[in-house]
């Protein structure tokens, strides 16, 4: 499987201005950072928004507003959608008028979803004679046109090498995962579970500390100590899994077993629901239960890829 290294975009110069022209999909504010960033890169820019109304700014700055989708996508090359989910984005691209206008042109489909549905989009897009490629956003709206952006990239890697000069507009790192179409969608329900698990870790850590009288304020800076183990354990723990050792040396699952029922029982002294931390004390048992008590907790992850 190739991977291409993460390439910082080369900026507007990679192609004279005149040639470059997109159209976006999908007005939300992720869609608007987009369409702000292509205006402000020099790129031809239409747009468009199931709710009419959305484009008025980026039309005060340059952009063309189309009244469909279909008078949008046939106004580019190169359509990028970004919606709230594929389902939104299906119901977009597969009416039969908007299908017709693509035919010949090129999707990058920004929107979040599963490898699956990309696949599926995939499908799609071959039998209707469009080009497809997939892709997912790692950064929030407000990195987007900056260095900060992080953007994953899948499908055909000549396909993509065509369009980087306009991608290129949004700024950041830009990597290309493959040929498989469903490795971006892969990287990303990867990359938000570990960011919506730890969310949720957040959320029930403020609510256990306000019941023990300490505010969100007075947590912070000890929070942001706590997410700063994170970085190294991540190379650790990799090099852990793909090398099968689940090393437990610095520390074992029965202690971290042990640490969570602590952090259950004093959420639930306070009547606070216990059930995501109470789920991760249950895999890290299972595991102890199976044997493992002295490996490491990378070892949680070999477990829950059994079959
Ligand atoms: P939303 O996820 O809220 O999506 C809003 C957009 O989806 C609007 O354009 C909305 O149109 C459209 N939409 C919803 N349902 C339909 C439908 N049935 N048919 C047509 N259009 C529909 O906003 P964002 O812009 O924030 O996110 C867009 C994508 O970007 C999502 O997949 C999100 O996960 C991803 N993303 C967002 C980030 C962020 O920081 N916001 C960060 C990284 C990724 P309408 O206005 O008509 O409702």
């Amino acid at each position: 499987m190739s991977l291409s290294t993460p390439t910082a975009s080369a900026g507007a110069a990679a192609e004279p201005v005149a040639q470059r022209s997109v159209t976006v999909l999908g007005l939300g504010p992720m869609g608007r950072a987009l369409a702000d960033a292509f205006l402000s890169a020099g790129v031809r820019t239409t747009v468009w928004n199931r709710t009419p109304g959305r484009d008025r700014s980026l039309k005060e700055r340059g952009a063309v507003g189309a009244r469909t989708a279909e008078e949008a996508v046939a106004a580019s090359d190169l359509t990028v959608v970004c919606v709230v989910n594929y389902e939104a984005a299906t119901a977009i691209l597969s009416r039969p008028a908007v299908a017709d206008a693509l035919t010949g042109r090129t999707v990058v489909n920004l929107t979040a979803g599963t490898p699956d549905e990309a696949r599926a989009t995939a499908v799609w897009a071959a039998d209707h004679g469009v080009s497809y490629l997939d892709g997912a956003i790692m950064t929030p709206t407000t990195t987007i046109g900056t260095p900060d952006g992080v953007f994953l990239h899948s499908g055909p890697a000549d396909l993509y090498h065509a369009h980087r000069p306009v991608l290129d507009a949004l700024g950041g790192t830009h990597t290309h995962l493959g040929p498989d179409i469903g490795r971006a969608a892969g990287h990303d329900v990867a990359l938000l579970d570990i960011f919506w698990t730890a969310m949720t870790g957040y959320a029930h850590a403020l609510a256990v500390a306000r019941a023990e009288g300490i505010t969100a304020r007075e947590l912070a800076p000890f929070a942001k100590g706590i997410g700063a183990i994170l970085p190294p354990l991540f190379d650790r723990i990799a090099a852990d899994v793909d090398d099968g050792t689940y090393s437990g040396e610095s520390s074992t699952l029965t202690s971290a077993a042990s640490s969570m029922a602590h952090i259950a029982h004093a959420s639930e002294a306070h009547g606070i629901d216990s059930g995501v931390i109470r789920a991760a004390e249950g895999l890290a048992r299972r595991a102890v239960e199976r044997g493992h008590g002295a490996d490491g907790f990378s070892r949680v992850a070999e477990l829950l890829g059994r079959r």
